[in-house]
């Protein structure tokens, strides 16, 4: 589908007999932030053990694998990436041994000096195993010269900037880190007398732990034999929480930032009814994306809400399409319309975003196709015109068509009778903020973080570092 995606989900859990099972069901429950890798590094006290593969959670572990991670201490990850950089090395945990001893990281996020670091620890002797930016915070404990663990950890994350939640592991100590904007969510538990840290408090629930308080943002808490030891190493920064978390990362029966995301996203769809209203017979949600947002929308305008479009859930990227003669099914495939519900209608048709326009298009035609008298389009967030630098994959600016097209313009490429979107002070009314604590950069263009200028450069360091020939 048409959507940002976002790079990543951390899991971590210290004190638990069976750590790298309970990291196991954490991941599961995260694998909507990243299907192209899993991994997890468990210790045992004594040694860090890593298992990493290609692939779904549940296809990269089993119990042999699980068994092959003994300890009481785990840290795990999901990872999507673009195609060109899905390889094993770039999965995570990564894992080096150095002089402090053996350390593991996972990281959500992007780091927008890491090629300044790299640069600069290639010159003086670092050999990278990775093309990831999170490889360069390992380098960088490596190198301290610190003679406690803590403070060389601290030293190595204090020179990285951008968007990061990090879950890191070494042989005694789980350590959780959130950069001090805030960009992407970190929560902190309890299951039993264990200590657990997750992206999404969907992973808590899985394995039955009480979520306890936000990991915060400029926060390092360091987990050991000896208790929990909070720090913060970083200079006081503002608050910059990716508000798309709240529109579509995230899933809804998840709090992040302090806020139910169910509650956020249908309050965005009773805000775009009152902003956006039409006269119409039926509120059909894009499934899933446009679930919570149709139901506020419903709730708000009176006007019922249907399935009219069904979505298949057990396509995976595995689907082969049997024959060149049938190709193109698109989003066929994935939805159906539902003719009783669409027939003669004319319908509300809602989803959280449009990116490209090309899969909205391919909707519009579908539920047209299933006999709807009208189609107007109400996406409950504002158009989305600038990628993103902060660790989610996105198109580059010209490809956005909120970029390059008029309201009018949007209307007539997806051939909808109407386009309306969420206005920037709805959808930030709706997460009670001042205009201060969230990133909207890619609804504004204005971003929080500096990042190096030449958008081909940046994001081919950044994201996709495969290719060495775009690099300059
Ligand atoms: S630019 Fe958009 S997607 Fe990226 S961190 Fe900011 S709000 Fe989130």
């Amino acid at each position: 589908m048409d959507k940002f995606k976002d790079e990543c989900g951390v899991f971590g859990i210290f004190g638990h007999t069976e750590a790298a099972n309970m990291t196991y069901l954490g991941l599961y429950a995260l694998q909507h932030r990243g299907q192209e890798s899993a991994g997890i590094a468990a210790s045992d006290g004594e040694r860090v053990r890593l298992s990493r593969e290609m692939g779904y959670v549940a296809d990269v572990f089993d119990e042999d694998a699980l068994s092959s991670l003994p300890g009481a201490c785990a840290i795990g990850h999901v990872r999507y990436s673009t195609a060109g950089e899905s390889k094993l090395l770039n999965a995570q945990p990564i894992l080096i041994d150095c002089a402090h001893g053996q350390i593991a990281i996972c990281h959500n996020g992007n780091l927008v000096n890491a090629k300044e670091l790299r640069e600069e620890l290639v010159r003086s002797g670092s050999i990278f195993q990775s093309n990831s930016d999170t490889e360069v915070i390992l380098h960088l404990y490596a190198r301290s010269k610190a003679r406690q663990i803590d403070d060389a950890i601290v030293e190595s994350v204090a020179q990285v900037q951008g968007a990061f939640s990090l879950a890191m592991l070494t042989r005694d100590r789980l350590i959780a880190v959130r950069d001090p904007h805030g960009f992407r969510p970190l929560a902190l538990g309890r299951l039993g007398d264990a200590v657990v840290i997750c992206s999404e408090t969907c992973a808590m629930d899985l394995i039955g732990a009480t979520y306890v308080r936000d990991v915060e943002p400029g926060e390092v808490l360091i987990v050991s034999a000896d208790g929990v030891r909070s720090l913060k190493p970083f200079p006081p920064a503002p608050l910059a929480h990716c508000i798309f978390e709240h529109v579509y990362f995230a899933r809804p029966d998840s709090y992040v930032f302090g806020r139910s995301v169910n509650e956020v996203r249908t309050d965005l769809g009773r805000v775009l009814a009152r902003e956006q209203p039409i006269a119409a017979d039926v509120v059909v949600p894009v499934p899933d994306s446009g679930v919570c947002a149709a139901m506020g929308y419903a709730e708000e305008s009176g006007i019922p809400l249907r399935m009219g479009l069904i979505r298949n859930h057990y396509v995976g990227r595995t689907f082969i399409q049997p024959q060149s003669s049938i190709r193109h099914f698109g989003v066929k495939v994935k939805l159906n319309p539902v003719r009783s519900i669409l027939e003669g209608r004319r319908v509300v048709l809602v989803d959280d975003s449009i990116v490209r326009g090309t899969t909205s298009r391919k909707i519009v035609r579908m539920v047209r196709a299933a006999g709807a008298k009208e189609v107007h389009v109400r996406i409950s967030c504002p158009p989305t015109i600038s990628p993103c630098y902060y660790g989610v994959d996105t198109p580059r600016k010209e490809d956005l068509i909120a970029a390059t097209h008029t309201i009018d313009e949007i209307r007539d490429f997806l051939e909808a009778d109407s386009v309306a979107y969420l206005s920037l002070e709805g959808l930030l009314s709706t997460v009670q903020s001042e205009h201060g604590s969230y990133c909207r950069s890619c609804y504004t263009g204005h971003y929080p973080v500096e990042f190096p200028r030449d958008e081909a450069t940046y994001l081919q360091l950044a994201l996709k570092l495969d290719n060495e020939a775009v690099v300059k």
